[in-house]
């Protein structure tokens, strides 16, 4: 990412989201969850915070959404397999910054049932729509390919730099 776009950043701190549609494989409960679960390992990180917006109407900044083939945005998705989600990196695409589009041809669970895991894949999208690039750091979330489910996933040393360079650590009060 540019260096320029880093302190517009800055002053993204307080993120507002919404689920648009959900997983064919999980319980909506679930599944906002562990979107909940993954957006507050980003917030435990850093000084990023994030809300919820449920109100129809009401335009947020993060857009989660579970789509299939063609979907209003140039990037259809492929099937089952391959690639498993894409994201929206911030002040890129206008209206679309910020996005995350999962697969919804591919099976999610949680909790190490067969399938992909939507924990590590929501962790790792949303790294991108927060502007964080891929790394090869073994341990790193933001690592580009999909390793399978990690019971007690954490971010790494890595994810936690990257993630404070973008938005400061968390605050201490
Ligand atoms: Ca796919
Ligand atoms: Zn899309
Ligand atoms: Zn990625």
């Amino acid at each position: 990412m540019a260096e320029s776009l880093i302190s517009d950043l800055i002053t993204l701190q307080d993120l507002t989201y919404k689920i648009q549609s959900f997983s064919s494989d999980l319980s909506r409960e679930d599944t906002e969850k562990t979107i909940g679960k993954a957006l507050q390992m980003w917030s435990n990180a850093s000084q990023l915070t994030f809300t919820r917006v449920s109100t129809p109407g009401v335009k947020v900044y993060l857009n989660v959404k579970f789509v299939s083939g063609f979907h209003g945005d140039n990037h259809p998705t492929d099937g089952p397999g391959m690639e498993l989600a894409h994201a929206f990196f911030p002040l890129h695409n206008k209206g679309l910054a910020g996005d995350v589009h999962f697969d919804d041809d591919e099976t999610f669970s949680i909790n190490g049932r067969p399938g992909v895991d939507l924990l590590w894949l929501a962790v790792h999208e949303l790294g991108h729509s927060l502007g964080l690039e891929h790394t090869f750091h073994p341990n790193a979330v933001m690592f580009p390919y999909y390793t399978g489910y990690r019971p007690n996933l954490r971010l790494s040393s890595d994810d936690r730099n990257g993630i404070q360079r973008l938005y400061g650590k968390f605050a201490l009060y």
